[in-house]
């Protein structure tokens, strides 16, 4: 597994004339070696990679980690990096600059002098857009636990309890089946609330007559999931159930139309161009869509400024919404893989107008 990335990896070096890449932040370092501690870097070389890390460690990365040496390195990583560099002539090593303070390039400088420390950005997380499928038969696994999750709540939420009374049962329910931890701080807003894209559960008393927005997801063996849904509780504003319908009309259409080869911007318009031919365009102040991997965030991004292609093995959301202030709001998520004919829907839940 490790080999197969690094080796991936080391061709992106060699394009760019690179000898060494220095990788230190977290994600990439487990994606690339498969160790999951929280300490330690990986070294990748024009013939070698390594994972370094100190003596707590050693155990675990030597069961964990295949493909790369594992090395302990000295009280300074760094100083153990310079001894490990193709060695004469000036080593050019890139390094993850979106990750490294000032301070800490001003360390490594030092150290590895003569060598010439080259920033990179986004190197590792563009290979890891593409998921391989060892990652997507995990992320199918995050993505059923979501949609278990909202069977669940579906039977368990009623008017009374409060958004974190519900959020405490769904992070309650996912870790009891196999999830480390929610991917996210789990949002559920009802009422007047679910006007807020980002409403965390709150202690507001969940009424009737109220939309609720579930946005939530699992993290399972190191892959997140998140889906969102809206219900209905009793008998709400007839224009909510109006906003509920434009924006499953927006989602499905995205859905239908969405393949390899189109970019994030087009994307993101198939979503927007509908919920803006209704006269709601204002109301939709996000982006259509993210990657997702093992973070909830990731590349590429379905928005107005995406110029991305989606490829096969990328995995996206598809998540518009509109918003009313003082009234509520409507958002309903996927997660789908894209192939190479068009997508693969990874969360299931119903999408019908649910009145509880
Ligand atoms: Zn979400
Ligand atoms: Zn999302």
């Amino acid at each position: 597994m490790g080999n197969k990335r690094v080796s991936r990896l080391r061709k992106v070096l060699q394009d760019l004339g690179l000898d060494a890449m220095l990788i230190t932040s977290g994600y990439n370092r487990r994606y690339l070696s498969g160790f999951t501690g929280s300490s330690g870097v990986v070294l990748v070389t024009g013939d070698d990679s390594y994972l370094l890390t100190d003596f707590r460690y050693m155990t675990q990365a030597s069961e964990q980690v295949h493909g790369l040496k594992v090395v302990q390195h000295d009280t300074k990583f760094i100083d153990t990096v310079r001894g490990l560099l193709p060695q004469g002539g000036q080593v050019r090593v890139g390094f993850e600059q979106d990750d490294v303070s000032f301070s800490a390039y001003t360390a490594y400088a030092e150290a590895l002098q003569p060598a010439a420390l080259v920033p990179l950005s986004k190197t590792v997380e563009n290979l890891r857009m593409f998921k391989d499928e060892e990652e997507l038969a995990v992320m199918q696994r995050a993505a059923d636990l979501a949609d278990a999750t909202f069977s669940h709540i579906l039977k368990v939420i009623k008017p009374g309890m409060t958004e974190r009374d519900v959020d405490l049962e769904m992070e309650f329910y996912m870790r009891t089946h196999g999830a480390t931890s929610s991917s996210f701080d789990t949002i559920v807003a009802s009422g007047e609330r679910s006007a807020m894209p980002h409403g965390v559960a709150s202690s507001k008393v969940i009424g009737n007559n109220e939309f609720v927005t579930f946005d939530f997801g699992a993290l399972l063996d190191g892959y997140c999931s998140d889906l969102t849904r809206t219900i209905a509780i009793g008998a709400p504003d007839p224009k909510l159930k109006e906003i509920y319908d434009v924006v499953l009309e927006a989602q499905l259409h995205a859905l239908s139309h969405i393949k390899p080869g189109m970019t994030g911007r087009e994307c993101d318009a198939l979503a927007r161009d509908i919920i803006t031919r209704y006269g709601y365009g204002e109301y939709f102040g996000h982006s259509t869509g993210h990657g997702l991997g093992m973070e909830v965030h990731e590349w590429p991004r379905l928005s107005k400024l995406a110029d991305e292609v989606l490829q096969p093995g990328m995995v996206v959301t598809v998540e518009p919404g509109i918003y009313l202030s003082g009234l509520g709001g409507v958002r309903i998520e996927d997660d789908i893989v894209i192939t190479e004919s068009g997508i693969r829907l990874l969360t299931h839940s119903s999408k019908d107008y649910t009145v509880l």
